[in-house]
C-alpha cells in the first residue's frame, strides 16, 4: 500500500515558508538591536540653547545646609547641628589623624555640598546615598594623595600645597563613584573595551559608554582624531575615567570657561551637553575658582584654583 502524505508541501510552500522565517528573524533582529541600543544622552542642545545666557543658573540652592549652625554655639556644637542635617552622610566619615571640630566643620561642609548636588542633580542612574560607603579624610599622607575605590574615597591631606585643593579632588574621586556605581546600565550584554577595575562590567546600555566613545576606542586607546582640545585638562587625557572626572570638575564649578573651551571642539560641545542632560543644566558655581582661559587647557583641574 503506498504510503499516504496528510501533508503535501509544494515547492511554493516551501518558498512561503522560507520568506516567513527570513522576515521573523529580520524582525527580531530589529527588535534586539533597539532593545540593546541605548538612547543618548543628549536630547537637549544646551550648548546652543543657552548661547548668550550664561546667566541662567538653576544651581540648586545651598541655603539648607548653611542655616544649622547658630553663631553663639560652641564649635563642638556647630559641628553636631552641622552633621545632624544629615547624620546618616556624616556616618561614612572615617577621620584619621588630628582634626579640630572647626577643621571638620569645613570639610564637613565641603562633603555635604557636593553630595547633595549629585544626589538631587543626577537625573539618571542609582541612588548614590545608597552606593557610596565611606569617606576617609585623612590629615597624615598617605601612599597615594587621594583615590576612589569601589564605593569609597580616600584622601590624604597632608599631600595638598594647598587646602583649597580638597574641594576639587573630592569632587573628582566623586565622580568616579558615579560613573561606575550610579550610572549604571540594565542589559545583560556587556562591552569589553571598558572595565572596573579590570573586570567586564559596563551593560552595553551603560550611560558612560557614550561619554567615553566620543574620545575613545577602548580604555587604552584615545581615538586617533582626538586632539588635545577635545578634553577638559591635559594631564588626564591618557584614560577615559580621569577625562571624564575632569570634565565634570569644569562643568560643576566652570560652565562659563566649559563653554568657551567648547566653542573650539564639537567633542567637547559633546561633551558639555552631557553633563548638561544630565544635570538638567543645573550647576553648583558659575566660575567659582576663576581659572585662566586662553588657547591652553588647564593641565589639572584638580590642582588648579
Ligand atoms: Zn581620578
Amino acid at each position: 500500500m503506498a504510503k499516504k502524505h496528510l501533508v503535501k508541501v509544494t515547492y511554493y510552500d516551501f518558498l512561503k515558508l522560507l520568506w516567513a522565517v527570513v522576515i521573523f528573524f529580520l524582525a527580531l533582529m530589529i527588535w534586539v538591536k533597539e532593545w540593546w541600543e541605548p538612547s543618548s544622552m543628549i536630547e537637549t542642545d544646551y550648548y546652543e540653547e543657552f548661547s548668550g545666557e550664561d546667566s541662567l543658573d538653576k544651581g540648586i540652592s545651598l541655603d539648607e545646609e548653611e542655616h544649622g549652625a547658630a553663631l553663639d554655639k560652641s564649635t563642638a556644637q556647630k559641628l553636631a547641628s552641622v552633621c545632624a542635617l544629615h547624620q546618616d552622610w556624616c556616618n561614612k566619615i572615617v577621620w584619621s589623624g588630628y582634626f579640630s571640630d572647626y577643621d571638620k566643620i569645613g570639610y564637613v561642609s565641603q562633603y555635604f555640598v557636593i553630595f547633595n548636588f549629585l544626589d538631587r542633580g543626577i537625573t539618571e542612574g542609582s541612588d548614590i546615598k545608597k552606593e557610596f560607603k565611606t569617606l576617609v579624610i585623612n590629615s597624615n599622607a598617605g601612599k597615594r594623595r587621594w583615590w576612589a575605590t569601589w564605593t569609597k574615597i580616600t584622601i590624604n591631606l597632608d599631600s595638598f600645597t594647598d587646602i583649597s585643593q580638597f574641594w576639587q579632588v573630592l569632587t573628582h574621586e566623586f565622580w568616579h563613584i558615579v560613573d561606575l556605581w550610579v550610572l549604571k546600565g540594565n542589559s545583560m550584554a556587556k562591552n569589553s573595551n571598558y572595565t572596573e577595575f579590570w573586570k567586564v562590567k559596563f551593560s552595553v546600555d551603560d550611560p558612560s559608554l557614550e561619554y567615553y566613545k566620543y574620545s575613545w576606542n577602548s580604555e587604552d586607546i584615545r581615538k586617533s582624531t582626538a586632539q588635545e582640545k577635545d578634553f577638559c585638562s591635559q594631564y588626564w587625557m591618557s584614560n577615559p575615567f580621569e577625562d571624564f572626572a575632569e570634565c565634570h570638575n569644569l562643568y560643576l564649578n566652570n560652565r562659563k570657561l566649559f563653554r568657551t573651551m567648547a566653542s573650539e571642539s564639537s567633542v567637547l560641545k559633546n561633551k558639555f551637553n552631557f553633563f548638561a542632560n544630565l544635570f538638567g543644566y543645573q550647576i553648583l558655581w558659575d566660575n567659582k575658582t576663576a581659572l585662566p582661559y586662553n588657547w591652553w587647557r588647564p593641565w589639572d583641574t584638580t590642582v588648579l584654583i
